[in-house]
């Protein structure tokens, strides 16, 4: 039998409402930073025989313990077990901590994996909350949300910072790892199936993500295994199943299951998408992009612009301006949103000639990627170092700065066909 936990056993309240709230340095007690010191979040898939049901064990010092104010390490630890529990679904349910956590009221949670940062108010911990109190948040909303899969949980949460250290690098990163190889050895045409992604609908009514493995979600956190992780877990959730028997064009990325299901999700707004063109029938985007990519007509070329970055792109358009461009469950050719890691995708643009598309991007935007993106530009055109032949904020932020940078390098785009 298995039972819902309707009241979460901490001092402070529970809900929805506390998921925007934010704390500012003055206002918390203690805070754990993994951009700074040790930390990580994991699910763990163990033997039944390994778990034991709502056991919260802390191992180093807890808040109380903590000087008023200072940075902390923290590794969380959800040991679970179950029948019909599969590795792929570790991914799932830990991207949900997230949430969990940010709805504790004095709570606040950002990031995933070993970046994540916690700040406690000050009226949390003077209201009893503790760091043990973390546990019984995760324990109550993975077992709450989970029951199909997870029948055992138990959660270690390590503050001793070398215990912290250990877990992050012997634990936590080979595990992620392991994952982010899983997905890099699938290829669009080694599966059988896509999915869709609806989950935007609640503010972009018309918009479906169609998630392949070498196309994430627009968002970056849908990948396709998370994808089919989230239908096996929830067949009739927000991804379902695309097959892709009958293509029409492989080179676009068009398919007649793929129009089917955007129809059908779409509530007929959508009639085709292409999952690898932004000029014809682009996927559309919801508001959630982690980047936009933008024709540049004078280098025949594509501009990307990442959402943290707040300057000027050589489009004479910002971030901001470039989203109001897209988004809102429209096709918008020309303009597209995608997620980071697409940026090296073989896949990405592919119909219009693929990454050698690209002309410019933010510095910081270009360094996060440039490791994926020169080895697939090695490997499609034999190119070495591409990165360096892409412009940034600090060599041009008008087109003619741009195209004289792109030809001293001799950027490949510049001889490709027109886009338009
Ligand atoms: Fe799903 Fe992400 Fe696409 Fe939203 S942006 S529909 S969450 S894949
Ligand atoms: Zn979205």
């Amino acid at each position: 039998i298995k039972i819902k936990i309707t009241n979460i056993d901490i001092p402070v309240a529970f809900a929805s409402a506390f998921e925007g709230e934010i704390i500012r340095r003055k206002d918390m007690q203690v805070e754990f930073d993994g951009s700074r010191v040790d930390c990580a979040e994991l699910v763990q898939t163990c033997d039944a025989s390994e778990v034991e049901d709502h056991k919260i064990t802390v191992i180093g010092p807890e808040a109380d313990e903590m000087e008023l104010g200072s940075k902390n390490s923290i590794a969380y630890v959800v040991k679970v077990a179950g029948k019909n529990m599969q590795a792929d679904f570790e991914p799932v349910i830990e991207r949900k901590f997230h949430n969990y956590i940010n709805c504790i009221e004095g709570v606040y949670h950002t990031g995933q994996r070993d970046m994540q940062r916690i700040r406690i108010s000050i009226d949390a911990f003077n209201a009893g909350f503790r760091i043990k109190h973390l546990g019984e948040v995760l324990y109550a909303q993975v077992k709450n949300e989970f029951d199909a899969v997870v029948d055992k949980c138990e959660v270690v949460i390590y503050t001793d910072p070398a215990e912290c250290t250990r877990v992050r690098h012997e634990v936590a990163i080979p595990t992620f790892e392991k994952r982010d190889e899983r997905l890099d050895n699938l290829t669009d045409e080694s599966v059988d199936v896509y999915y869709s992604c609806i989950l935007c609908q609640a503010f972009s009514p018309s918009h479906v993500c169609v998630v392949t493995p070498e196309r994430l979600g627009l968002c970056g956190a849908v990948s396709w295994l998370d994808a089919k992780a989230t239908n096996e877990l929830d067949p009739a959730g927000p991804c379902q199943v695309i097959t892709k028997e009958r293509p029409i064009d492989e080179n676009l990325g068009a398919y007649e299951d793929v129009d089917e299901a955007v129809q059908k999700f779409s509530q007929g707004a959508l009639e085709h998408v292409t999952l690898y063109s932004i000029m014809q029938d682009p996927m559309t985007s919801c508001g959630c992009f982690e980047c936009i990519c933008g024709i540049e007509p004078f280098s025949n070329g594509v501009v990307i612009a990442n959402r943290e970055y707040a300057g000027m792109t050589p489009l004479g358009m910002t971030f901001p301006e470039m989203a109001s461009m897209t988004g809102g469950g429209v096709q918008t050719p020309g303009f597209m949103g995608h997620g980071k890691h697409f940026i090296s995708s073989k896949k990405f643009m592919k119909a219009e000639g693929g990454i050698e598309r690209i002309v410019w991007m933010p510095k910081e935007l270009k360094e996060f990627v440039a490791e994926r993106l020169n080895a697939t530009a090695k490997e499609l055109y034999g190119i070495d170092n591409f990165t360096d032949m892409i412009g940034d904020e600090t060599v041009a932020e008008d087109p003619e700065t741009l195209v004289a940078f792109l030809t001293e390098k001799g950027h490949p785009a510049l001889s490709m066909d027109p886009m338009m």
